[in-house]
């Protein structure tokens, strides 16, 4: 990942994208935003009690660094669902993912452990964000992100390059339960008695809905482990939520 600070905000890019002149993308980091306490930072999520004008400024902030003319949220609820972003949707709407061609709108998943995930077809122009967790992983949001590129613009999935965004590693991937709440097939990525690596299962995902495993990239940031860049659930349940944008520059 290739480090950016910028007007006192701190983001990480995927220099697999770097060669695409017309794209914008970052993973923002906590660092450089309004809000306190246990919100310390750059909190984009209004809806996990943080003070709704710091989490405006926050955002303004992130808008300001996207050059878009908005940020496209989603309200986020863990499932399967693929929301196709076209001018004058009313935003938010429930989904867990995003897909547009439309330059300005900075499509925006938040997170604190979850995975953020960035599809660019750079030969049709589109770009996705999906947000997975271990809920969305199992019920298959990726496959269906790229399977909305296809069905929509016509995408050819071996054109399509992803980053998988900071999340909770395998080191801190710890699922007790996972006999109930994951397939067998995420087995094969089990890490000692409990643990998971996320990072493989969604590459394998994304591998098996056609895309190239050599244009796949994970960021390898653990969120848990530092917590001085990211918020964690995992470590903390009351905390921010980080932005990952991506958008098509105007
Ligand atoms: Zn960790």
């Amino acid at each position: 990942m290739n480090r950016i600070e910028s007007q006192g905000l701190v983001y990480d890019q995927f220099p697999i994208f770097s060669d695409i002149p017309w794209l914008f993308h970052g993973c923002f980091t906590r660092k450089g935003g309004v809000s306190t306490g246990p919100y310390q930072g750059l909190n984009l999520a209004l809806s996990n009690g943080d003070l709704p004008e710091s989490v405006k400024e926050n955002r303004r902030r992130v808008l300001q660094e996207a050059g878009g003319h908005e940020l496209v949220f989603l309200s986020q609820v863990h499932g399967d669902r693929v929301h196709l972003h076209k001018e004058g949707t009313l935003e938010p709407v429930t989904a867990d993912a995003v897909v547009t061609n439309r330059p300005g709108s900075m499509l925006t998943i938040l997170t604190a452990d979850c995975q953020a995930v960035f599809l660019v077809d750079p030969v049709k122009k589109v770009v996705a964000n999906a947000h997975a967790g271990w809920r969305g992983s199992v019920a298959g949001i990726l496959s269906k992100t790229v399977a909305t590129m296809v069905d929509a613009f016509g995408c050819e999935p071996e054109d399509i390059l992803a980053g998988i965004g900071p999340s909770l590693g395998p080191c801190c991937a710890e699922f007790v339960h996972y006999k109930k709440e994951l397939p067998k097939s995420f087995y094969s990525h089990r890490v000692g008695i409990n643990h998971f690596d996320f990072w493989a299962i969604s590459r394998d995902q994304l591998c098996r809905a056609g895309l190239c495993a050599h244009k796949i990239r994970a960021s390898l940031h653990c969120t848990r482990c530092d917590s001085d860049h990211y918020y964690s659930y995992r470590e903390r349940h009351t905390t921010g939520r980080m932005a990952s944008v991506i958008g098509i520059r105007r």
